[in-house]
């Protein structure tokens, strides 16, 4: 709700003309939805941003942002499942050297069975939300197959990554260091429960994970401890496949999506 004692208190903020530009018939009746936390004062374009900032309750804001957010991306996995419509399923999984079978093609992912039937159906054992299904509709859509090359490179030097660089750092690379440092179970269950590979780089990490999102989209971790003088480091790595089988906006996604993961599972472990 927004910071205000009464509809009146919010009404005297808006500029009266009724213009409806809003969307609503009248002042009143936005100045009574802001204050029911339907709409952001903000939709009003007559009211300020500092007026906004004042009155209106950072908490709202988000929860609006997160829901806008939402809808995006439903809106994506809707253009999406009309994409698979027209794709041909047994094509795609010879290209991406998937299962097909029943009208259903079946990817892994996270080593976990997806499947998808021609209408866009979704058939799988693993909690399916949109940070998923985005990704995996854009591969079985779009990916060319390229197979993985065991070259690892930072996000930036991905197509359309260098843009994105700060985003990823701030919300995934940042919250997995900190799940990392605290959650000394986290690689182990990367390992088991996500079907992730320990392995050796040149980064001479002190852990290196990969994990297969999806299996021609692999994901390195890599962490280092924190020593004398050095804090720890966790950094994230992608196969340079990634590029011909997701488009920058799905790696982000998955990212985004992993780290959200591991975050419910960390808090999970500390209860
Ligand atoms: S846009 Fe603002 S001024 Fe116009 S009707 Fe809505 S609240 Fe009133």
């Amino acid at each position: 709700m927004a910071k205000a004692n009464n509809p009146m208190e919010i009404y005297k903020l808006l500029d009266g003309s009724n213009c409806r530009k809003c969307n609503e018939k009248t002042c009143m009746a936005f100045a009574a939805a802001v204050f029911k936390g339907q709409r952001s004062l903000s939709e009003c374009p007559y009211v300020d941003a500092e007026t906004v900032a004042a009155y209106e309750d950072p908490e709202d804001q988000k929860d609006r942002q997160q829901a806008d957010i939402a809808i995006d991306v439903n809106q994506t996995v809707e253009k999406f499942r009309e994409q698979i419509r027209q794709t041909d399923l047994e094509e795609a999984a010879r290209r991406l050297d998937a299962r097909y079978a029943k009208d259903r093609i079946t990817v892994k992912v996270m080593g976990k069975n997806f499947s998808v039937d021609t209408e866009g159906r979704i058939y799988t054992e693993i909690h399916v939300n949109p940070w998923v299904t985005v990704p995996v509709f854009d591969y079985i859509v779009n990916a060319k197959g390229t197979p993985p090359t065991g070259q690892w490179v930072p996000l930036r030097e991905l197509k359309g990554g260098r843009e994105r660089e700060g985003l990823f750092v701030q919300r995934c690379e940042k919250p997995l260091k900190r799940i990392a440092d605290t959650y000394t179970d986290f690689f182990n269950d990367m390992l088991d429960v996500f079907d992730g590979k320990r392995t050796e780089t040149r980064f001479d990490a002190d852990i290196a994970v990969v994990m297969y999102p999806l299996p021609r989209a692999p994901i390195l971790f890599c962490y280092w401890s924190a020593e004398e003088g050095m804090e720890s480091n966790l950094q994230v790595f992608f196969d340079t496949c990634v590029e011909d089988n997701l488009s920058i906006h799905s790696i982000y996604t998955l990212g985004a999506g992993l780290v959200a993961m591991f975050e419910k599972l960390s808090m999970k472990h500390a209860s």
